[in-house]
């Protein structure tokens, strides 16, 4: 997961080239502790996670927040915090809807597409992802994503 999250660092990086993100581990992990493995494809992953940096990037003009944090030993938590433009309390729900846009980002280039993708692949690896925003405030994305066991295949 954290080589999956720096690859979607360093495209993030190259596209919003001055900002900045701050990376904090809430829980820090002990150093011998289990690898951060998740059952899952890293190129669909990365996408996922390039997508919603993305936005937090876009919609705002300050630093970007990201936690990386284990839950319970069988739980990753990935937050990504904004201090953006928001999204107003009625549209938050519909955020995941292909090419649906919330009415103060359509002056902002995009198509409506990142977070419609984002949560089927989410989904496909039986994570949850939500979102928690205030309109003018800013914006919190929470993902999950279950832990696999400790196996040679996985990804
Ligand atoms: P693209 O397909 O290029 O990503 P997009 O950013 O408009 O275009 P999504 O990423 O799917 O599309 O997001 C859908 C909508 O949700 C956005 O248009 C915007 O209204 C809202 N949104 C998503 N993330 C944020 C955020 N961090 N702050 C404010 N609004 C957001
Ligand atoms: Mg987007």
């Amino acid at each position: 997961l954290d080589e999956c999250i720096l690859d979607a660092l360093s495209l993030i990086y190259s596209k919003y080239k001055t900002r900045e993100i701050i990376i904090s581990f809430p829980e820090s992990i002990p150093a011998d502790s289990e690898p951060f493995l998740v059952e899952a494809n890293m190129q669909l992953l990365r996408t996922a996670f390039v997508n919603i940096l993305d936005n937090a990037c876009k919609y705002s003009t300050q630093a970007v927040g990201l936690t990386l944090e284990k839950k319970d030993n069988s739980t990753f938590l990935v937050t990504v915090t904004d201090q953006g433009i928001g999204i107003e309390k009625e549209q938050v729900d519909k955020v995941f809807l292909p090419l649906y846009r919330a009415t103060n980002s359509r002056n902002f280039p995009g198509f409506g597409i990142g977070l419609a993708v984002t949560k089927k692949i989410i989904d496909l690896f039986k994570g949850t992802i939500s979102i928690d925003s205030n309109s003018d405030e800013g914006t919190i994305v929470t993902v999950e994503i279950p832990a696999a066991p400790f196996s040679d295949n996985s990804l």
